[in-house]
């Protein structure tokens, strides 16, 4: 982005205007080095927050007690974070306290992996004190110092060493494995949002299949203090599970709950069980909402199946099985049947057995048609509302009322019956007479 990039000269050039040093540092310039797009760019300085204030006109105070000032620049916000190093910490955690230091080389020293201590000043030149950039070019991920030691300081340093190896492609070093098999059990200190924080980039980013087979090979997560459904051996962890998760690295990876429910579900959870597990895991509610919607779309989708195989191959299989399909849209909403539509067929290319895949592919064909036919989803659309049918019935209200438009509803979404006031006042008044005009 050069505006980002442009403004984030400016506010370097501000700095260094007025005596102090200014470089860019961590994901940005490594994201750089790796031609990879960036989204944010963070400025370390020897300016202390007080004097960035200072010179800015847009400030923001977003983390002074870690020594960082949010400074707006053009509408970009760089987050200017004075060179520190981290002495105590605590319970394994991120430190309280900070202590200013007066060189860059310092504040590079405190960052997690060498490929996150790089810093870019204005004319381009580095500061790469631990090799990071050897690193990105062997393609390994490697702390800065002794790994026992950065892990002990902060277990959370573990999950990143996976997500940036997930995200990147990237090996961990042997040393960094060693250290983490070690001091994994130091992971329940952690705050669970932030494992989530990193697991999200994991999943969401373009390797997800790698993360989670570094997080199962590490055996990291069982040591979190909410825990996640573990499959608890490769053997134990069914075939097909483990081809229906194959389609995870080919999922968009928005929205989040297309990834998600896949995850969930061939780790076993059931839909019921997803949203209350996912907010657990400090997921926000929407999300945690959605993935369980898809999650229970497929479990009720796959039960209506089974139970028409149950019954056998009638002549009008087919139309009960697509009244099926409609019902489920109607339930669950149009939105949650075009995500399952999306997450099933990536899911089927993916199925090995030739016979298997071509059923389910047809299957998933008809159901596309179905669900682009279906015209009305919710009461709002039909062309009647409750008040006209409870007239033309001449009653009083009561529930009679809400599942006599329920079945006017359903009646139109299958293409019985035009959305026209009169061909639904008509229906009302005869085909679910016999149903309504007991009670
Ligand atoms: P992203 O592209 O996901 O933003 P990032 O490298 O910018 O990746 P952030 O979590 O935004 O990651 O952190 C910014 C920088 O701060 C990192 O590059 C690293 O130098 C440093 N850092 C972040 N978290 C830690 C940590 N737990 N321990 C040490 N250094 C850290
Ligand atoms: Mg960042």
């Amino acid at each position: 982005d050069p505006l980002m990039q442009d403004q984030g000269e400016k506010v370097l050039q501000t700095l260094l205007e007025h005596g102090f040093q200014a470089f860019f540092v961590g994901g940005c310039v490594r994201d750089e080095l790796m031609a990879r797009p960036v989204h944010d760019m963070d400025i370390a300085t020897s300016a202390k927050p007080d004097d960035v204030i200072g010179l800015f006109e847009h400030t923001v105070p977003t983390g002074i007690q870690h020594g960082t000032v949010t400074v707006l620049m053009g509408g970009v916000a760089f987050e200017v974070t004075t060179f520190r190093k981290e002495s105590q910490y605590a319970d394994h955690r991120r430190p309280t306290s900070v202590e200013f230091v007066d060189a860059v080389t310092e504040d590079l020293q405190r960052r997690d992996f060498t490929m996150n201590a790089i810093a870019r000043d204005i004319d381009g030149h580095l500061t790469d004190p631990f090799c990071g950039q050897a690193d990105i070019e062997r393609g390994v991920i490697r702390c800065v110092g002794v790994a026992e030691e950065r892990f002990e300081e902060d277990a959370l340093r573990m999950v990143r060493a996976i997500r940036f190896a997930s995200v990147f492609g990237f090996r961990p070093v042997k040393s960094l494995w060693k250290a983490l098999m070690h001091g994994k059990n130091k992971l329940s200190y952690i705050a669970i949002e932030r494992i989530r924080i990193e697991l999200e980039k994991t999943i969401l980013g373009p390797k997800p299949l790698r993360g989670l087979a570094l997080l199962e090979r590490s055996g990291l997560l069982k040591h979190a203090k909410v825990s996640l459904p573990q499959y608890e051996n490769s053997e134990g962890f069914l075939h097909a599970q483990k081809v229906l998760l194959s389609a995870l690295d080919q999922l968009p990876a928005t929205p989040e709950a297309l990834r998600w429910s896949l995850l969930f579900q061939t780790l076993g959870v059931p839909g019921d069980e997803v949203a209350s597990y996912m907010k657990s895991w400090t997921f926000p509610n929407a999300t945690a909402q959605e993935t369980a919607a898809i999650v229970r779309f497929d479990e009720a989708w796959s039960r209506a199946k089974s139970e028409m195989d149950a019954v056998g191959k009638s002549d009008n299989g087919e139309e009960l099985l697509r009244r099926e399909w409609i019902k489920l849209e109607i339930l669950f909403g149009k939105s949650v049947a075009a995500l399952w539509l999306t997450r099933q067929g990536l899911s089927i290319s993916k199925l090995d057995c030739n016979e298997g895949r071509q059923k389910e592919q047809n299957l998933l064909r008809r159901a596309q048609i179905w669900h682009d036919e279906v015209r009305v989803h919710t009461l709002s659309e039909l062309a009647v509302n409750g008040g006209e049918v409870q007239q033309m019935k001449g009653r009083k209200g009561g529930p009679w009322l809400g599942e006599l438009m329920k079945e006017l509803l359903l009646a139109t979404a299958y293409g019985d019956v035009q959305n026209e006031k009169q061909a639904l006042l008509d229906r009302a008044n005869t085909v679910v007479k016999e149903t309504w005009d007991q009670a």
